[in-house]
């Protein structure tokens, strides 16, 4: 069972932010913006975007929008969406989410 599971099912606290059948998103712990929060599927049998994508596209669709609503609900509406895919790229959790970053991001930056 990933991390991500347990908040869902509550078993560790998380500042969770939305809630639906299909998805969960929750503040980041270790922040690196303003406004970073991950939006996560409740299904954990996707490790990363490629294969929600080949798997899921409709969720993966789902991931975008409710990133979008909650760019508008905690920051100006502007957001990035990051998919750390790997370990090489410094991805920690197989189970696949999407890091949301908005608020003040720095212009011109990836990171
Ligand atoms: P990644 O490195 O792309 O796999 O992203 C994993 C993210 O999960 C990191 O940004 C962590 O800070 C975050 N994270 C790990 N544990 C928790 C937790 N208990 N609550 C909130 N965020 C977490």
């Amino acid at each position: 069972m990933s991390i991500f599971n347990r908040i869902v099912a509550r078993e560790i606290p998380a500042d969770i932010v939305f809630e639906s059948d299909t998805l969960i998103a929750f503040r980041d712990i270790a922040p690196q913006a303003p406004v970073h929060l991950l939006v996560v599927p409740k299904r954990d049998d996707f490790a990363n975007v490629s294969e929600l994508a080949a798997g899921d596209p409709d969720l993966l669709a789902e991931i975008v929008a409710t990133a979008n609503a909650l760019a508008k609900e905690y920051a100006d509406g502007d957001f990035r969406l990051v998919f750390n895919s790997g370990a090489g790229a410094g991805q920690t959790v197989f189970h696949v989410h999407a890091h949301v970053l908005a608020g003040g991001l720095a212009e011109g930056t990836l990171a």
